[in-house]
C-alpha cells in the first residue's frame, strides 16, 4: 500500500498542487491503491510516519511517499520505526532547498510515478505465485515456509502461500503476554503459563492443518529480554555471549523449559509439530534437552494426557561451533535449521544490532558461506533434512547461493514467499549451482 503524506500548509504550497494535479489523478487512473494523509503542522509528519510504519508488518508492501522539503524528509525518517518493512520515498516540493528547482521536481515526480507503476505490475505478477508450489525453471521442487512470532500470523503465512511454518519465534509470545499483564496490573507475573502456551501452539497447528509447524523453544536473553518474576534481567557484560536461548532453558530455568515442552507435546495432537532448539553449541546440550523432553513425555503419560511421542526435535545451526561439528550433532538431531543471522553475527564477531559495525555484518562473507556449506554436506551425509530460517532465506541474492549449495527448504517473512518463488522460477538448477560455486572461492 502506498501512503502519501502531503503538507498543504507548506511555505511554497507546491506539495498540495503537485498532489492534486499530477499524482492523485494518475494513481486513480491506473487503479493503484493508496492512502493520503494531510499534515496540519510541523511535527505531524513524524507522528504520521510512526503510525504508518507501525502497521507495516501487516502489509505486503508499505511504501511511504512524503511530499515536501528536506525538513519533511528529516521529520518523516525520524518517524519510521520499522525500516525493514517500510520503503521510504520522497518527492521534493519546497522552494528554499536543493531540491526545489522546478525542473528537478517534475523529473522526480515522473521517476517516482514510474517506480510505482512498475512495482504495481510486479505485485500483480507475484500474485500467481502465492498458490503455486515453488519450483525452478526445470522443475526442482522447493519448500517455502514462513517465520512467525504470533499465532495469528499463521493465517497470514497461508495467505502468502506458505508450505508450513519454518520458525515460530516463541519469545515474542512471552514478551507480548508479559507486557500486557504488566500494563493491566502494574505487577510482574511469572512466566507465560503452560495453559496459555498450549492454546497458542494449538491455534497455530490448527490453522496450518497437516502442514509442518516448527516451533522454537524460548530464545530469550541476548537482545530479547523477558522481564518476568521468575526470569529476572541479568547483569551481563556481553549478553549475546551470555545466558540466552537453550542455555537459559537448561542451566537457569529448566522449569520454564519443561512447561514449554509440556505445552508443545499437549498441542502436538492438533497438527504436524516439530520442535526446534536454539543456539546449540555442543552435543551434550542436545542430549540434556532430549532427556528433559523424555521426562516431560513420562509426566504426560502419568497424567493420561494424549500427545505425539514422535514429534521430531531439531536444532538451530547458528554458531560456528554447531556448523563445524554438525557431523557430530546430526545423529542427535531430526533436522537442522540454519540461523544465518546469528551465524553471521557470531562468526564475524559483529553484533547484528550495532549500527557502528553494521558494514562488517556480511552474510556473504566467505567464512559464513563455508560454514553453511559444511552444514549442508554433513546434513546430506547423515540424511538430516536441513533448512534455512535466517534473513538469507528471504533475500533473492542469497537464495541463489543457498539453492546452488543444495538447500531446498527456506523459511522467511510471509510477504517474501511469492518474491522468492518468482525468483526461483526464473533459474534452472544448474544455473543456480554455477552462480553459487563462484561465491565459494
Ligand atoms: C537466526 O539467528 O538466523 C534466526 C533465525 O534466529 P533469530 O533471528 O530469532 O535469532
Ligand atoms: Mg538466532
Amino acid at each position: 500500500m502506498y501512503h502519501f503524506i502531503v503538507n498543504p500548509v507548506s511555505r511554497s504550497g507546491k506539495g498540495l498542487i503537485l498532489w492534486q494535479k499530477k499524482i492523485e489523478p494518475i494513481l486513480k487512473k491506473k487503479n493503484i491503491p493508496y492512502r493520503v494523509e494531510y499534515t496540519k503542522q510541523r511535527g505531524d509528519t513524524t507522528e504520521l510516519c510512526r503510525k504508518i510504519s507501525a502497521s507495516a508488518k501487516n502489509e505486503d508492501n508499505c511504501i511511504i511517499v512524503a511530499l515536501g522539503g528536506d525538513g519533511t524528509v528529516n521529520d518523516a525518517v525520524q518517524g519510521i520505526e520499522d525500516f525493514e518493512n517500510t520503503t521510504f520515498s520522497f518527492i521534493p516540493t519546497g522552494s528554499g532547498n536543493d531540491f526545489a528547482k522546478d525542473m528537478k521536481i517534475s523529473k522526480n515526480v515522473k521517476k517516482t510515478l514510474k517506480k510505482i507503476l512498475s512495482a504495481k505490475k510486479y505485485a500483480e505478477a507475484l500474485k500467481k505465485f502465492k498458490d503455486q508450489p515453488a519450483t525452478t525453471e526445470d522443475g526442482t521442487l522447493f519448500k517455502i515456509y514462513a517465520n512467525i512470532g504470533t499465532p495469528e500470523e499463521a493465517a497470514v503465512a497461508l495467505e502468502h502461500g506458505a508450505d508450513g511454518i519454518g520458525l515460530f519465534r516463541t519469545e515474542f509470545l512471552f514478551m507480548n503476554a508479559l507486557q500486557e499483564f504488566k500494563r493491566e496490573t502494574g505487577a510482574f507475573s511469572n512466566s507465560l503459563s503452560e495453559e496459555a502456551q498450549f492454546e497458542a501452539y494449538k491455534k497455530v497447528l490448527q490453522i496450518m492443518g497437516d502442514k509442518p509447524v516448527t516451533i522454537r523453544t524460548l530464545d530469550a536473553g541476548g537482545d530479547k529480554l523477558i522481564d518476568s518474576g521468575d526470569m529476572p534481567l541479568f547483569e551481563e557484560k556481553n549478553p549475546l555471549m551470555g545466558l540466552r536461548a537453550i542455555r537459559l532453558s537448561l542451566y537457569y530455568s529448566p522449569q520454564i523449559f519443561r512447561a514449554q515442552l509440556r505445552a508443545l507435546y499437549r498441542a502436538s495432537v492438533y497438527g504436524n509439530l516439530r520442535i526446534l532448539l536454539p543456539l546449540i553449541t555442543d552435543v551434550s546440550q542436545v542430549e540434556t534437552a532430549l532427556g528433559i523432553a523424555r521426562g516431560v513425555q513420562l509426566s504426560l503419560k502419568e497424567d493420561n494426557i494424549p500427545f505425539n511421542p514422535d514429534v521430531p526435535i531439531g536444532i538451530m545451526i547458528e554458531t560456528a561451533a554447531a556448523a563445524v561439528c554438525s557431523d557430530c550433532l546430526a545423529p542427535h538431531s531430526k533436522f537442522f535449521s540454519l540461523g544465518t543471522n546469528d551465524l553471521t553475527q557470531y562468526t564475524l564477531c559483529v553484533d547484528r544490532e550495532n549500527t557502528t559495525v553494521a558494514p562488517l555484518y556480511n552474510e556473504f562473507n566467505l567464512a559464513v558461506l563455508r560454514l553453511i556449506k559444511t552444514t549442508i554436506t554433513n546434513a546430506e551425509e547423515h540424511n538430516v533434512p536441513v533448512s534455512v530460517c535466517g534473513e538469507m532465506a528471504g533475500n533473492k541474492e542469497s537464495v541463489i547461493i543457498l539453492a546452488g549449495m543444495g538447500i531446498r527448504n527456506l523459511s522467511m517473512a510471509p510477504k517474501k514467499i511469492p518474491v522468492i518463488k518468482e525468483m526461483l522460477s526464473r533459474f534452472s538448477i544448474s544455473e543456480l549451482k554455477n552462480l553459487s560455486n563462484r561465491s565459494l572461492f
